[in-house]
């Protein structure tokens, strides 16, 4: 079956698990998914980032994780590897992990957007709209139990508006019906030290979501 007739099969049987049929089973498609949409956005240039993108980077971790955290965009080593947060932030991220008691391999961690904005800019408006074609197929793979939400572009996703994750972190929020912890940035935690530790409990909080 070409990759196309998968795909489309593919986005029925989701569509129905969606609408409640959870008896639907993915096995019925000889193929995953994720994978599948990992392919798809490796070729893919909707927006302007794929111009100035080395790689895509679709994220990692378990397709049945259930937790998913969402970054703000790949930044220049990420880019580069294909890899989520393997940066700087993304060392401060696994800290914030150990600390909190949390195994990376067990969490699925992605970004608002795949490719990377040229200089490390915000990603645009136009761009996160584009791009949460994926972010919303990869949700809907994976079905986690809770998100974490990091930093203020990706808190946009809920609010519509970039800004305000000073007075929301830690508060219980809605992405498109999964609970959704927001919480600052790591990057923020390399200008603002004293902030690890509330990111470690606002990861703490998500996770008693799960239980
Ligand atoms: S950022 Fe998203 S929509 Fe834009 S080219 Fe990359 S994968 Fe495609």
């Amino acid at each position: 079956m070409e990759d196309y007739q998968k795909n489309k099969i593919l986005d029925a049987l989701i569509l129905l698990r969606y609408m409640g049929f959870k008896d639907i089973d993915r096995k019925l498609v000889n193929t995953d998914p994720l994978i599948d949409l990992n392919k798809e956005v490796a070729k893919c240039r909707k927006c302007r980032l794929h111009q100035t993108r080395t790689n895509t980077v679709f994220g990692e971790g378990p397709k049945d994780a259930n937790l998913v955290i969402i970054g703000e965009a790949p930044g220049g080593q990420e880019d580069k590897q294909g890899v989520p947060f393997v940066g700087a932030a993304g060392e401060e991220l696994n800290r914030i992990l150990t600390m909190a008691g949390v195994n990376r391999s067990e969490i699925f961690i992605t970004n608002v957007v795949k490719c990377r904005p040229p200089g490390n800019r915000n990603p645009n408006n136009d761009e996160i709209d584009i791009c949460n074609y994926y972010l919303r197929r990869q949700l809907e793979i994976i079905n986690p139990k809770t998100l974490v939400i990091l930093g203020n572009v990706a808190l946009s996703l809920i609010t519509g508006t970039i800004g305000g994750i000073t007075g929301l972190r830690g508060k219980k929020m809605e992405y498109l019906s999964y609970p959704a912890i927001p919480t600052f940035h790591p990057a923020y935690v390399i200008r603002n030290p004293g902030s690890r530790k509330i990111i470690v409990e606002d990861i703490k909080k998500a996770f008693r979501l799960i239980n």
